[in-house]
């Protein structure tokens, strides 16, 4: 904690993710698909400092495109602090400063960090001191991927993707990352998959209603063997994001002709993650991308969830 010009503020950092493994079970009656996730969360975080204010406010600022987030009550943050002073019955409000350089609507869960860092703080900032299974409660009540920026780490999502376990992994992942310049709509994507599967309902079959997190997926985490884990790589979002978006089948492409051991839309893209055998071949799949003129990123995984900064 500390005081700026007399208002006490917290500081949060959450991580972004990457779906290595994302299986979508069938359409349910209420418009929703359970899912099996395997998230990692990586190094591009979200900083948000919250202080002292008698009503909920945000400012944003940050290394990626922001024209796309909302300042007022549509801010992921602003829910999130509002929907923790409903619960604890808190009086008061809170200014939220957000840092982002998790790119937006990238499918990289950068909203849902901001969500869980916001939580965070603003429990410390309050002394709420809501216990952990209550933020995680409140998390899930936020979006499908708000938990997993709460715990951070290698985690296994099944539900709606926010019943989370741990997995066992080791090792450190490098993965480089390309930013489109434009997003794309979870939403669309998820109708886009399903009105395919509509289409062809004859020959793809009928979805599995309880997808899993395949064997293979988890032997290579628990291994923290790169190739294996490419081998293992599904997202089935990626093809519905091909078609709205068939630019991205040459930034996978480009990537994988450039010494990626694989490629994969991260969750409902358009970023797209190349996982790198090493950091000599992670750092020379960032020069080959820059030269072919996309924005890339370079992040490891995996690393923490929502934690408190000492400033
Ligand atoms: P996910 O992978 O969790 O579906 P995403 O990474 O594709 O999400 P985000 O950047 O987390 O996308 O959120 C995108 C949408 O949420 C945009 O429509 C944006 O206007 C809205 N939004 C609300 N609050 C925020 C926030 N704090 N940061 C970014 N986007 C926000």
């Amino acid at each position: 904690m500390i005081s700026r010009g007399g208002a006490r503020s917290v500081h949060v950092r959450a991580p972004g993710k990457i779906n290595v493994y994302l299986e979508v079970g069938a359409l349910q009656e209420d418009g929703y698909h359970d899912v099996a996730i395997a998230y990692q969360a990586v190094s591009l975080y979200e900083d948000v400092r919250a202080s002292e204010s008698s009503d909920f406010t945000v400012a944003v600022q940050g290394s990626v495109e922001l024209s796309r987030v909302p300042l007022d009550d549509g801010n992921i943050a602003i829910r999130a602090a509002k929907l923790l002073a409903e619960r604890t019955g808190y009086r008061g409000g809170a200014h939220l400063e957000i840092e982002k350089h998790v790119p937006v609507t990238g499918g990289m869960g950068g909203g849902s960090a901001d969500a869980a860092a916001t939580l965070l703080a603003c429990d410390a900032l309050w002394g709420t001191e809501l216990p952990r299974d209550e933020i995680l409660d409140l998390a899930r009540q936020l979006g499908a991927d708000v938990p997993f920026a709460f715990t951070g780490g290698t985690a296994i999502g099944t539900g709606r993707g926010d019943e989370l376990s741990p997995a066992l992994a080791q090792g450190t992942f490098q993965w480089v990352l390309a930013l489109a310049d434009f997003g794309l709509s979870t939403p669309a994507v998820y109708r886009e998959l399903d009105e395919h599967r509509a289409r062809h309902a004859e020959t793809l079959g009928a979805a599995d209603p309880r997808p899993s997190v395949g064997a293979d997926v988890l032997q290579a985490l628990r291994a923290g063997d790169p190739r294996m884990l490419a081998e293992a790589m599904r997202n089935d979002l990626q093809a519905p994001a091909l078609h709205l978006e068939p630019s991205l089948a040459k930034v996978l492409e480009t990537g994988e002709g450039n010494g990626a051991l694989a490629g994969i839309v991260s969750g409902s893209g358009p970023t797209v993650a190349f996982l790198a055998a090493d950091l000599d071949s992670a750092l020379e799949l960032q020069v080959a991308l820059s030269a072919a003129q996309y924005t890339v990123v370079r992040a490891t995984a995996p690393v923490h969830g929502a934690r408190i900064i000492p400033d």
